[in-house]
């Protein structure tokens, strides 16, 4: 179908004076005796483009305006009556998609809990198009990012056999049914497809760490799968997971590439996006602007978790959990952290090494390890990355204490053996990357079909 973006009508000079057609649907419609005004959406920006419509000489079909209705304008470009873009003089509407009454997307702004409710439609609203619009040019920017900074792109396989980190969070996959008839989990594991225990992974690190180990700065950016059983507004079952690893790299390296990655990203959403960060200010998240423009140009926070739990110790707050040196961070302990304390993003570093894996190079104090978590203001933990053990006998050991199975282990154990290096990485999830920059709360509400405890719509 010949016809232009509605972006490039919008905004384009050059069109002035010029015939163009555009297709979209009809956000409102209102009339007067003489003339009528359509706001048009094709998705492609966040303004609508006004029709106008002389109705003395043009008549148009009353289905054409009713709000979600699908239509194709042909008319000339004109310099809007108001503002500082182009509106569309119609000559000839055409419908392409009639809309009925029962429309659930109606113009008084209905609640993000309805909306999510029926995902297959929500993405007509200007909140839902904006947050994918922001999700595409972040993800692109994240692929320019590595690229430019000479990081190869690797796709790691997505169903795994090693149960690694995930034990209770990893889905199976399997294609044997319920009912199958062996008695032992061996035998069952052994007459399913690939003749062990698979399951989805839960994050494609270690098989990272092969390809860096070979290519120096690799990168993978897709699906990780986690069977949390957790109903929070930050966990998915099925979430897209960034991962770079970096051969020749100690931790501080790494913290120096994850701020200068996430700079970058929200640099290239403020330029691009400037609609729609106006948008998520106004209504969605107040001084969202102001708060990507400052982080894009201040430095982050570092803070050793030692220091990190005693800080939380003297704090006046009434946290649920109480804080010892040793315990987890939980997402209240976190939030204050990088809220309260320091008033912008965080690394927390060198953790106790009981709390995080087995991979994590072991510090000489024996206690902790080289881990750094980035923590965000509203949401907590976006990033969590380390360096890796790459000293072969310590990371036997550290397998050992955790009680592993070393032989699943073979190829990985192998990294250490042949030309070791200092290397390391970090994950970050970019859902909540794009709730960070877009200020929704819910990561349901950046995912177009979220998947969680008992919800695959
Ligand atoms: P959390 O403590 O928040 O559950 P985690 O420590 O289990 O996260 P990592 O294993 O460090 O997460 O994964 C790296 C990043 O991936 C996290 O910092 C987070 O941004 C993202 N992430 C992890 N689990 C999920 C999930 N279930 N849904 C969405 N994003 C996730
Ligand atoms: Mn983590």
């Amino acid at each position: 179908m010949k016809h232009l973006d509605i972006r490039e009508v919008l905004h384009s000079e050059e069109l002035r004076g010029k015939e163009a057609v555009v297709c979209g649907w009809v956000r409102t419609y209102r009339e007067s005796s003489a003339v009528a005004f359509a706001e048009l959406s094709d998705g492609s920006d966040f303004e609508r483009l006004q029709i106008v419509v002389d109705r003395a000489a043009l008549a148009v079909d009353p289905e054409c305006t009713k709000p979600g209705a699908a239509i194709r304008v042909r008319g000339e470009v004109v310099k809007a009556y108001k503002g500082e873009g182009n509106e569309l003089n119609a000559r000839e509407i055409d419908l392409l998609g009639k809309c009925p009454p029962e429309y659930p997307i109606q113009k008084k702004r209905t609640t993000l809990e309805f909306l999510r409710g029926i995902p297959h439609l929500r993405l007509r609203t200007n909140t839902f198009a904006a947050v994918f619009r922001v999700r595409s040019v972040a993800a692109q920017a994240i692929h320019r990012y590595f690229h430019a900074h000479g990081y190869y792109y690797i796709n790691t396989p997505l169903i795994t056999a090693s149960d690694c980190e995930g034990a209770g969070e990893m889905f199976r996959v399997t294609t044997r049914p319920w009912n199958a008839p062996e008695k032992t989990e061996e035998e069952y594991y052994k007459n399913d497809f690939f003749g062990v225990k698979a399951g989805l992974s839960v994050s494609g690190q270690l098989e990272g760490e092969v390809a860096a180990t070979a290519l120096g700065k690799i990168y993978t950016f897709g699906p990780s799968f986690r069977a949390e059983n957790s109903n929070t507004t930050r966990h998915l079952a099925e979430f897209w997971h960034v991962e770079p690893e970096i051969a020749f790299a100690e931790l501080p390296d790494v913290l120096e590439i994850a701020e200068d990655m996430l700079k970058s990203v929200i640099r290239s959403v403020i330029e691009e996006c400037p609609a729609e960060l106006r948008f998520f200010d106004q209504f969605v998240e107040k001084g969202l602007i102001r708060k990507l423009t400052s982080v894009a140009e201040s430095d982050f926070a570092v803070c050793p978790y030692t220091e990190a739990v005693e800080r939380l110790k003297r704090a006046h707050a009434d946290f649920r959990f109480p804080v010892e040196w040793g315990c987890d961070l939980q997402s209240e302990h976190e939030r204050y952290l990088t809220e309260t304390v320091f008033g912008k993003p965080v690394f927390v570093t060198d953790y106790p090494k009981e709390i995080k894996s087995f991979y994590m190079k072991q510090n000489p104090d024996g206690k902790t390890v080289a881990a750094a978590d980035l923590l965000v203001p509203g949401i907590g933990e976006i990033i969590g990355g380390s360096e890796r053990e790459a000293d072969y006998d310590k990371l036997v050991a550290a397998m050992k204490e955790r009680k592993m199975d070393l032989s699943a282990y073979e190829q990985y154990l192998a990294l250490r053996l042949f030309g070791s290096v200092p290397h390391g990485g970090f994950g970050l999830g970019f859902e909540r990357f794009v709730m960070y920059c877009t200020g929704m709360e819910n990561i349901r509400d950046v995912t177009l079909f979220p998947r969680s405890v008992r919800n695959i719509m």
